[in-house]
């Protein structure tokens, strides 16, 4: 099978034929170079015969990427006319007939993924990146790893470890599903229109067994957000409107072996979700 990429003069044609112009608000930055959309395929990995889900895949230059490796690609994308155009885009290039399932849909909504795909490789829409990561992470327990390409900040946030100042709240959320690691830099160049950030390839591996229950994700992500909400203080006081005072917080911290003088930036996730196993029950 040889599926044909599409270069610059390609992406242009198509955004014509379809009148797209890129908008801000769908963060539309659409890669016009071949060799990085399989530089992305390559650090993501994907074999043959591997399912794949991809989140925006705009006019398909990623797309046709991971489909030239032989594997099937689930593709949801929120803009319709893009949507509605992939498939025919897929078979123009090469694509056999079946390996691409477009989702027309906002990511950020969908409940089921066709195919039940384990691998996630995406260029994804900038203003939702992190929300639809987790939105995917909790959603779809079958996605087993991923690399995607995000705003440099929000890689390194993602990969942050503690005590260094980006950590936040994506970073010990992210963490609950498993470790995460930048995997390469990608040029402004290579996008149309040109962003006016840089952008950095991040990527995941789910843990083989889940962390803990829902319910204690949800009570984990609760602390980790109070604790970041007032991250200059120290958890007894950050955490003390959910535990009802600073003292009972200082008693939940105790018993879970975290210092009460702690801040949140310093907390790996294995101290929030042993923080949430010790408060008591609500
Ligand atoms: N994958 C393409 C590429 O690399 O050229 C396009 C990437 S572009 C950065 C982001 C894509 O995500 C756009 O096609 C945009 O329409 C789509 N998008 C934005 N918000 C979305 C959402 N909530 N759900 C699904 N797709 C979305």
């Amino acid at each position: 099978m040889t599926v044909s990429l599409l270069g610059a003069a390609d992406i242009r044609r198509l955004a014509a034929e379809l009148d797209v112009t890129p908008t801000k608000k769908l963060g539309q930055n659409f890669v016009v170079d071949a060799n990085t959309v399989r530089k992305i395929v390559q650090a993501a990995d994907v074999r043959p015969s591997e399912r794949v889900v991809e989140i925006g895949p705009g006019l398909g230059s990623l797309t046709l990427a991971i489909l030239e490796t032989g594997a099937s690609v689930t593709a949801v994308e929120i803009d319709h006319r893009l949507a509605e155009r992939l498939p025919q885009t897929a078979l123009d290039r090469g694509v056999p007939e079946g390996a691409l399932t477009v989702v027309d849909a906002d990511a950020m909504r969908v409940t089921a993924l066709p195919g039940e795909p384990t691998v996630l490789v995406a260029n994804l829409p900038y203003n939702v990146s992190v929300p639809v990561l987790l939105h995917f992470l909790e959603t779809f327990p079958y996605l087993e790893r991923g690399v995607v390409m995000v705003q440099a900040e929000v890689a390194e946030r993602l990969a942050a470890k503690p005590g260094s100042k980006i950590y936040g709240t994506p970073s010990v959320k992210a963490a609950w599903y498993g470790p995460w690691k930048l995997s390469g830099s990608v040029s402004r160049q290579v996008f149309w229109p040109v962003p006016n950030v840089d952008s950095l390839l991040v990527g995941f591996h789910r843990d083989p067994e889940p962390r803990g229950s829902e319910e204690e994700r949800l009570r984990t992500f609760a602390i980790v957000d109070a604790a970041f909400n007032q991250r200059r203080k120290m958890l007894r006081q950050a955490l003390s409107g959910i535990f009802g005072s600073s003292a009972a917080a200082s008693a939940v911290l105790e018993s879970a072996g975290v210092a009460p003088t702690a801040r949140g930036e310093d907390l790996t996730v294995d101290d929030y979700h042993r923080i949430a196993l010790a408060a008591p029950a609500a």
